[in-house]
């Protein structure tokens, strides 16, 4: 079995650069991954691998064994970006202002060649879950969906991977514990009171309260967290006032935090809602904040990481996986992880000869093919190993 996966693994490897291309010709945004889901569907069909739509889009597949065992679940996501895409690839996006630029077309594609291994193979124990889940991209996400349909209740283990640009192709990165931060998001509307720009007296200008609350924000990491623990406060907008002579009436910020600790999470939205508030008091203005809270932080099951560790470095070489540091991004995997033993990988996707060195998001994002493979079969190895314990 296992050395017929690195042979199919090979053997597949045009089909999963056809599937990748035919999808990131053809990407459809979070939550509405109509085409996608049909599409995956047929090919589910054609392998007589059943499923279920728990959720509008994205579906879950079911391989069962040969014989009695447990459920592991291997997740893709399928959900591509609002980018207008530049790769000029002959493969490029078909759809105007929409574009695969994370490299989910790739974990597709990856996820079906091992369900078409595991269909036409079925000597192992147990079965294996194939969740091709909808809207990472999109807060509150698929996977949050998936789990509350239930997707997970008879699963004991669940894996799952991401493409990236910024690792070399043929390496690999995994580290139990925290990997992923939580990542929540605020609007908030300061309404002050417009007039004359020569009458000040006469107004409440939003603009420079809005000003005031953008720097007293940026003291609650300084002063106020722990700094022995990671966190981010940002503001990554404002929008207020209209012309030279006019003080604006109102204004919004929209801003994003990112933690790792929970404690540290509801610090840091009970700050922001206190320093928000308590800056518009301080002028007379008011403050309306709405928010909208978003994947928790991504936690790496300490004895799954190793069997995905260990698949690694099977199929890669023990010095081509190393142990990345955590990074601040958020990934809704988080909540298959909360729910039972999980671990998620990165696999190096980067190489600049074949113009894969763009930053995830970027309108020129492409993937080294080679990686499709490369996941397959690291992803099928850990599969084979977690149905066997
Ligand atoms: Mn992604």
């Amino acid at each position: 079995m296992r050395e017929r996966l690195t042979e199919a693994a090979r053997a597949f490897a045009p089909l999963l650069v056809e599937w990748r291309q035919y999808l990131h010709a053809h990407p459809e945004v979070s939550f509405e991954e109509y085409q996608t889901t049909e599409w995956l569907a047929a090919r589910l069909d054609a392998w007589s691998i059943p499923y279920t739509r728990p959720t509008p889009t994205g579906l879950v597949g079911v391989i069962e064994g040969s014989r009695p065992g447990r459920t592991i679940a291997v997740r893709a996501d399928i959900d591509a970006l609002p980018i207008t895409e530049e790769t000029g690839l002959a493969c490029a996006s078909t759809r105007p202002g929409v574009m695969h630029a994370c490299g989910h077309d790739g974990h597709t594609a990856i996820l079906l060649g091992l369900a078409r291994f595991l269909a036409e193979h079925r000597d192992f124990p147990g079965r294996v879950k194939l969740l091709f889940q909808p809207a990472e991209e999109k807060a509150p996400g698929g996977a949050k969906a998936f789990v509350e349909a239930g997707v997970l209740d008879d699963v004991a283990v669940c894996i799952g991977l991401h493409l990236m640009s910024d690792i070399p192709i043929g390496q690999a990165g995994i580290r139990e514990g925290a990997l992923m931060a939580n990542s929540d998001a605020f609007t908030a509307r300061i309404q002050g009171q417009g007039g004359h720009g020569a009458s000040p007296h006469q107004t409440i200008d939003a603009v420079m309260v809005a000003c005031n609350a953008v720097v007293n924000l940026q003291t609650i990491v300084g002063r106020k967290v722990d700094p022995i623990q990671p966190a981010v406060v940002t503001v990554g907008a404002i929008h207020a006032g209209t012309a030279f002579n006019i003080i604006a009436d109102s204004a919004e910020l929209k801003g994003t935090l990112r933690s790792f600790d929970s404690q540290v999470r509801q610090q840091l939205q009970d700050e922001v809602q206190r320093t928000l508030e308590a800056t518009c008091a301080m002028y007379g203005a008011k403050a309306e904040i709405t928010w909208n809270m978003g994947y928790p932080a991504l936690v790496n099951h300490p004895e799954i990481t190793a069997v995905l560790r260990a698949a690694a470095e099977e199929v890669l070489g023990p010095d081509q996986v190393y142990e990345p540091r955590p990074t601040m991004g958020g990934e809704d995997f988080a909540y298959y992880a909360r729910k039972v033993p999980s671990a998620f990988l990165w696999v190096g996707a980067r190489n600049p000869a074949v113009g894969a060195e763009w930053e995830h998001h970027h309108p020129k994002f492409t993937i080294d093919e080679a990686s499709l493979p490369i996941g397959m079969e690291i992803l099928g190895v850990a599969t084979l190993q977690l149905l066997s314990e």
